[in-house]
């Protein structure tokens, strides 16, 4: 049985916005798990509902087997951390991270002890834990808050972007403690962002949402390696994939008047005349100043340095392809040179609804949007 699930969730909030659209979501015990997506697909509006902050108008929501759809968020046992932390300015450190132990009605002196305690393991001590958060870094506060989270002990973590105020660096060490921490409590948690890269890093296994619902339900390496849809595919990847329309033909696809030899996983897929959408990460295009077998042919328009690769940008007929290329290969602005996909790494996308070829169809009046922001 999976510790939090999801049933036919929809929230449709006054005016008409329908910000959760009858999703399904089932997530395992002791999991991380990511709610990635743009701004206002739904993402916080789900965790909040999760947490008892908003109402749903249909669907269920289940914690430990439990039905709490319509429990108030205290008898939910989930601990929230938000983005601005919410820390009580007027109380110390230890308050804070004690007070879910007050409402609960521990002694002062208990209360104090799980403050040392726990904030011991967040490196909150001495002297800082009777200061009042206005006297403490945003690191700093985060990790109260997140201390308070630990000592309300609670079925399950629900963090809304609780990274986002730090600065880079910062940031990236707080993500590392985070994953550790959360290893070692196994306490089950749902983590809202919209940075992918947090995701990626973070989670177990991942949503990709739009619009209210979930386009994606992977591992971070099948929504990176194998995106379901044009919509996860241009969403994910630090540089954004390669989306080439494309035709099929005997053998090969046709891509800007040029010739791509299918993939034997492809190949049983797609019959001669369809109409495609290739995908491939510019990380998987081999760059040559020679000619490559079954590789497309252009020019190159434009270099950006990445740090360890460039990211080389080629006109190829009417088409833009990009494509990293390590330090010591990298070609010059004018150059010609020769594109080549890695085969094992090749998708195709039906043209009409954005899926996988090979995917089950859904409804047309149900297929959302093909790429972000596209309508
Ligand atoms: P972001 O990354 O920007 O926080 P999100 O994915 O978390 O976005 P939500 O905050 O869940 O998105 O919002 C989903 C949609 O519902 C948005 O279109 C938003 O404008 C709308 N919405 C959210 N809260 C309300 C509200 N209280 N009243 C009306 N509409 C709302």
């Amino acid at each position: 049985m999976a510790d939090l699930e999801i049933r036919g969730l929809t929230k449709i909030f006054p005016g008409g916005m329908r910000a959760l659209d009858g999703l399904d979501l089932q997530i395992q015990d002791g999991e991380f798990f990511a709610l990635l997506g743009p701004s206002g697909c739904g993402k916080t509006t789900l965790l909040r509902s999760i947490a008892g902050l908003e109402t749903p108008n249909s669907g269920e929501i289940h914690i430990g087997g439990r039905d709490v759809t319509r429990l108030p968020p205290a008898a939910r046992d989930v601990a929230m951390v938000f983005q601005d932390y919410a820390l009580y300015p007027h109380m110390t450190v230890a308050d804070n991270i004690a007070y879910p132990l007050k409402v609960r009605r521990v002694g002062r002196k208990e209360r104090r002890e799980a403050a040392e305690s726990v904030g011991r393991s967040l490196q909150i001590q001495g002297a800082m834990l009777d200061r009042r958060p206005g006297q403490l870094s945003g690191g700093q506060q985060q990790r109260v808050a997140l201390a308070r989270a630990i000592a309300y002990r609670p079925h399950v973590f629900l963090f809304d972007e609780p990274l986002s105020n730090l600065d880079a660096r910062l940031r990236l060490e707080a993500r590392t403690f985070l994953k550790q921490l959360q290893r070692e409590l196994g306490v089950t948690t749902v983590y809202v962002t919209h940075d992918q890269a947090e995701a990626l890093a973070l989670a177990d296994r991942m949503a990709v949402m739009d619009q209210g619902r979930i386009r994606q339900l992977d591992t971070p390496s099948n929504c990176f390696l194998r995106p379901a849809n044009t919509f996860v595919a241009a969403f994910i990847g630090s540089t954004p994939m390669n989306l080439l329309p494309a035709t099929v033909q005997e053998g090969t696809f046709e891509v800007a008047g040029q010739k791509v030899m299918i993939p034997e996983a492809i190949r049983a897929k797609v019959s001669v005349g369809d109409t495609v959408i290739l995908g491939v990460r510019p990380e998987y295009v081999s760059v040559s100043p020679t000619e490559l077998p079954g590789s497309l042919t252009g020019t190159v328009r434009v270099l950006e340095n990445l740090g360890v690769d460039s990211l080389v940008t080629v006109e190829v007929g009417d088409l833009r392809v990009q494509a990293t290329v390590p330090e010591e290969r990298v070609p010059a602005v004018g150059d010609r040179i020769w594109l080549a996909p890695d085969q094992r790494r090749l998708l195709a996308y039906r043209q009409d609804d954005g899926e996988q070829v090979g995917a089950p169809k859904v409804a047309q009046s149900d297929a959302p949007a093909l790429v972000p922001g596209a309508e």
